[in-house]
């Protein structure tokens, strides 16, 4: 009998999730609260890792149409704009981990992710649709949701991101904190950009108490830049869209190097997004409850710091439908399987992401030892073997 998979959340971790449990064989049906598929804003760094899961889905051709494959990653101060470090990404990433180095806008990924879906036939996918509560007993899972219906089925996957309504009812001790942090993020187009300003690399312009981090998207033809500065949050920091203006983020920016306040004060519509995130995973006992697995932002929310948040949440997809397509695991035993295989790399790169961000934000002596440590190490610091080879 053909396996049925419940997916709460159309986002990049849901979609995934339907993707690689389709191409399995297995029938999903997706349930997403918002009317219309759609991921605006930001742009996502896809490192090999994920662009090797990715190109193994079939997406390489998608991603050849609509990403970018910048050559090098370089490392800036923000105060001096000097070089510090940079590591080569384009040909030494595919030598060294047999894939590409890819960015890309959201919405190009999230579109990627749904066609593919769309195409493979296997998804029921439903919009405007919220979970509302979610129950199990020892032979199926059920859910109640705004459209009326009640629908029952052998695994519920959680991907509804760092709100998890689904991680309400196994988990009662996970309420995301604000970290302090403060994304202002833009995407322009090169074109409308002064040619110094235009660009085909990832740059990080390092500060004390602010950071930043821009690279081409839109196969290069617009710039997507995020500016992470230390502040209050808004009044609703669980929304994630805020309007703000260049003019709001220079008052963040008044040691920064020329080049930098040039950038942001020539982009003049900017959305500010606060930054909330929980302790990393402890356990196993944290992705899967039964019948119940968390994945993605709803299971491990990733600070920005290591531009792997979605690209954790696709190694989970794909570690879910191999779990759950294990001959003789039964559905319970397939999610622990999942759950054991995930949760410490979740957690190394929840703990690796944190930590960059103080290292990002290192202001007096620290930030001194940061810049000279960058130039002598470089390379070594910047490249992650153990995350860009493994998955
Ligand atoms: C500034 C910034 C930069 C980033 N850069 C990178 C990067 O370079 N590389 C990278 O890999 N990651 C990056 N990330 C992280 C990445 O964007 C997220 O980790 C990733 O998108 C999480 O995907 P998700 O599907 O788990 O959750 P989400 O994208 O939050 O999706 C959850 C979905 O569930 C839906 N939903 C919620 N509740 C319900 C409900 N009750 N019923 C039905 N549907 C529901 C929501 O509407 C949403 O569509 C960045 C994040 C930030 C903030």
């Amino acid at each position: 009998m053909q396996k049925k998979i419940l997916v709460v959340g159309g986002g990049i971790g849901g979609l995934a999730t339907a993707l690689a449990c389709g191409a399995r064989g297995m029938g999903v049906q997706l349930i997403e609260k918002k009317p219309l598929f759609s991921e605006v804003g930001a742009g996502i760094q896809l490192s090999p890792n994920v662009v090797r899961l990715l190109e193994g889905w079939g997406l390489g051709p998608g991603l050849d149409a609509l990403a970018c494959f910048p050559p090098l990653l370089q490392v800036r101060s923000a105060e001096s704009a000097a070089l510090l470090g940079q590591l080569a990404l384009g040909a030494r990433a595919v030598q060294r981990y047999g894939a590409r180095y890819a960015t890309i806008a959201r919405a190009d990924l999230h579109q990627l992710l749904l066609t593919a879906v769309e195409a493979q036939g296997t998804t029921q996918l439903m919009l405007n649709n919220a979970m509302l509560h979610a129950s199990q007993d020892s032979n199926a899972v059920q859910i109640n949701s705004t459209d009326g219906h009640q629908r029952r089925s052998n695994v519920l996957i959680g991907a509804d991101g760092l709100w998890s309504n689904v991680r309400d009812f196994v988990r009662s001790d996970a309420q995301p904190t604000f970290t302090g942090h403060l994304a202002y993020r833009a995407m322009v187009p090169q074109a409308g950009l002064p040619q110094a300003l235009r660009s085909e690399v990832v740059t990080a312009w390092l500060g004390p108490r602010f950071h930043a981090v821009q690279y081409p998207v839109h196969g290069g033809q617009w710039l997507n830049v995020v500016v992470i500065v230390e502040g209050p949050a808004p009044d609703d920091r669980a929304h994630w869209d805020h309007e703000a203006t260049a003019l709001d983020l220079s008052t963040h920016l008044k040691e920064a190097a020329t080049p930098l306040q040039d950038l942001v004060a020539a982009i003049k519509t900017w959305r500010l997004w606060p930054l909330n995130g929980l302790p990393p995973v402890r356990g196993p006992q944290e992705l899967a409850f039964g019948r119940i697995a968390l994945m993605g932002d709803a299971a491990h929310p990733m600070l920005p710091y290591l531009a792997q948040g979605a690209g954790m949440a696709i190694e989970d997809a794909a570690s879910l439908a191999e779990s759950l397509s294990t001959p003789g695991l039964g559905d319970v035993a397939a999610l622990e399987h999942y759950a054991h295989t995930r949760w410490r790399r979740n957690a190394r790169v929840q703990v690796r992401a944190q930590r960059n961000g103080e290292i990002f934000h290192a202001s007096g002596v620290q930030r001194w030892g940061r810049d000279v440590a960058m130039r002598v190490l470089g390379q070594r610091l910047l490249d992650v073997p153990w995350l860009y080879a493994g998955g």
